[in-house]
């Protein structure tokens, strides 16, 4: 239901009468999940709904609901007094809430200072490069970007290092941040720094520059030693070893909190969804990202190797998640930030910023990336492609007056073809208050930005992950309500999207 209508209803007022009232029907969206229907308002609230109570709602005959239904429909924006604009000034800050993050301008800046790594996982997006020749950023690219990231009026700005791995270009690493921090005596913003890293490279004097300048560490745990081996090779076969040696040095000079891992789902992977659980509990880790695999430049490749059917990663993604719900019930905190993405846009009023899901798209307009190629890019995802030849993304040079960029063609395309109100099939879709069309992805997998959205990958792996997650609310009970609520708080680190 899209528009406006007038019915009537009837609330308890504050002495227990009952009084009829005008009501008017608010745009709505419904979608049939499990045995129920689920309603979500234009504010993002949602209801379940049997047969009847739908009918009633989209019949306008809200005499017929149940007052404590009435109720439940008026406080969450299905209903509304007719004729009251505090509803509506209410209903407008809701919904203003679930886009601030997209409106205070790009907050995170991905520096790529080079393509150079070690490793030659299959899976890597960029074709990581052994050599610094042509695949390292000039000092000249270096400093225009650290003086751009100022240009965004976000108070708040996490600078993250990206690769290759960054390490081995720790001096561009040092100069950008005592750059960045030299321009924020004036600035004076809200800076997080984040180096994404194997950490194979890390030694102690890295480590004590990093506890200077309060500089976090991410890098890769893929799961067991077997496993993350196989999936991230290296000459001497021990990249697992090497990185925990890594994470034992940071976290004996840095502190336990500075390293946070994230892990990618091959094929190989899918066998193993507890014990892949149970190494991050194993290491000490409070968070689990259970990412899929990327269909991005250089694992587009590779998928007959390692990629796997969407059923698969589903049932990995369900058992997977099921252990984590089973490690908090033994009095382990552990939490699954894909989850986390998806509960706090179900369930708290304010937005995390997590990039892929933000309308119009947080890639370029919450997030722009400097890479080592000299050019601007909206998302971390467009330089990949870059690798692959595909520079239909790069939004300007660096050293563009982000005004510029913003104003580029590539940048109102991605605008226009993320919005889910001028997009076909999101117009209509019960998610809608929740996600958006991803065009970055779009053109990875069609070459096209407005690809029909209900083909992507991108929407279906959503709308999977949106109907699993609210039959989970429906059927979840105290207790796991309790840390479902607990894990949908917004937390600033959903934005950072380290390899
Ligand atoms: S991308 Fe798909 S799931 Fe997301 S709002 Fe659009 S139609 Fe719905």
């Amino acid at each position: 239901m899209d528009s406006w209508h007038v019915c009537a209803g009837y609330l308890r007022s504050g002495g227990g009468r009952v009084d009829r009232y005008a009501v008017q029907l608010l745009p709505h969206q419904t979608r049939r999940i499990g045995e129920k229907w689920l309603a979500v308002s234009s504010s993002g609230d949602h209801v379940f709904l049997d047969d009847n109570q739908l009918q009633a709602l989209s019949g306008g005959h809200i005499q017929d609901l149940s007052l404590d239904m009435q109720a439940r429909l008026k406080s969450r924006f299905f209903i509304g007094s007719h004729g009251q604009a505090g509803s509506r000034r209410l209903l407008a800050s809701r919904k203003a809430a679930r886009h601030e993050t997209v409106q205070t301008g790009p907050g995170l800046h991905i520096i790529v200072p080079t393509l150079q790594c070690a490793h030659s996982c299959q899976y890597c997006q960029v074709s990581r490069s052994l050599s610094d020749a042509g695949h390292t950023l000039s000092k000249e690219d270096l400093h225009s970007a650290c003086d751009a990231i100022f240009q965004s009026f976000s108070p708040s700005l996490t600078i993250e290092f990206q690769g290759g791995d960054p390490l081995l270009r720790f001096d561009l690493l040092q100069e950008a941040i005592l750059r960045i921090e030299e321009l924020n005596r004036a600035y004076r913003r809200r800076i997080r720094f984040v180096v994404a890293s194997t950490l194979h490279q890390l030694n102690e004097d890295m480590c004590r520059f990093f506890g200077k300048h309060g500089v976090l560490l991410s890098t890769s745990i893929d799961g067991p030693a077997a496993l993350h081996n196989r999936n991230r090779p290296v000459p001497g076969r021990d990249a697992y070893e090497r990185t925990l040696i890594g994470i034992d040095m940071a976290r004996g000079i840095l502190g336990h909190h500075a390293v946070s891992a994230l892990m990618t789902t091959t094929k190989a992977s899918l066998e193993f969804p507890e014990a892949i659980v149970d190494e991050y509990v194993k290491l000490g880790f409070q968070d689990i990202f259970l990412r899929p695999l990327s269909s991005y430049g250089f694992a587009k490749r590779n998928q007959a190797l390692l990629g796997y059917k969407s059923e698969q990663f589903q049932d990995f993604y369900r058992k997977a998640l099921a252990r984590v719900f089973w490690w908090n019930r033994e009095g382990v905190a552990l939490r699954e930030v894909y989850a986390s993405v998806v509960l706090n846009k179900i369930l708290s009023p304010f937005d995390g910023g997590y990039v892929d899901l933000q309308s119009p798209t947080g890639a370029g307009q919450s997030v722009l990336v400097y890479n080592y190629d000299g050019y601007v890019y909206p998302s971390d995802e467009a330089r990949m492609l870059a690798e692959t030849g595909d520079v239909s993304l790069r939004l300007g040079r660096i050293g563009t007056p982000l005004s510029a960029l913003q104003a580029s063609p590539v940048q109102q395309a991605l605008v226009a073809a993320s919005t889910v109100s001028e997009v076909a099939g999101c117009r209509t879709c019960a998610f809608q208050s929740f996600c958006a069309p991803n065009p970055v992805d779009a053109q990875a997998q069609f070459g096209r930005f407005d690809a029909p959205v209900l083909t992507t990958e991108h929407c279906l792996r959503h709308q999977w992950l949106f109907d699993f997650f609210f039959e989970t609310i429906r059927n979840a009970d105290d207790e796991l309500l309790d840390l479902l609520h607990t894990w949908a708080r917004p937390a600033v680190e959903e934005s950072v999207c380290a390899e």
